[in-house]
C-alpha cells in the first residue's frame, strides 16, 4: 500500500524529530499532500496509526491538506495547473512541463510534548 510506505517516511521523520526536541510526545502532526502523490486520505489516516504504535507519536492527531500541482511550462512560461493525466499546456499545447508545486509529501509542522514541559505540569 502506498499509503503505508508515505507513513513509514513521516515515522522517520517524526523519530528524528522527537529526538532533536527532547519530546516524550507528538501531539499533532500536519501534512500536505501534493496531489500527484493520489494519496487516499482515510488510507493514511489508518496507515498513521498503525505505523505510531508504541511509539512517541501514538494517538497524536493527523491533519491531512491537499496541495494542487502547478506546473510551469517550459516552452511558453506560463504557470497552469495539470490534470493527474493531463500535463499539456493549456496555453501553448507543449507537452514541456515542469513540476512546481502539488509532488510531494511534506512534513508541515510537528507539535510535541517536551520533557520540561511535562515536568512542570
Ligand atoms: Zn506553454
Amino acid at each position: 500500500m502506498h499509503e503505508m510506505s508515505i507513513a513509514a517516511d513521516m515515522m522517520d521523520q517524526l523519530l528524528r524529530i522527537a529526538d532533536e526536541q527532547h519530546a516524550v510526545r507528538i501531539v499533532e502532526v500536519e501534512v500536505i499532500c501534493g496531489e500527484m502523490q493520489q494519496v487516499v486520505p482515510e488510507a493514511l489516516q489508518l496507515a498513521f496509526e498503525a505505523v505510531t504504535v508504541d511509539t512517541p507519536a501514538a494517538g497524536a492527531t493527523l491533519k491531512l491538506s491537499e496541495e494542487r500541482m502547478v506546473a510551469n511550462c517550459r516552452s511558453c512560461g506560463q504557470r497552469f495547473e495539470p490534470a493527474i493525466d493531463d500535463f499539456l499546456c493549456p496555453h501553448c499545447s507543449a507537452a514541456d512541463a515542469e513540476l512546481i508545486a502539488g509532488q510531494d509529501i511534506v512534513l508541515k509542522s510537528v507539535v510535541c510534548e517536551i520533557e520540561d514541559e511535562a515536568a512542570k505540569t
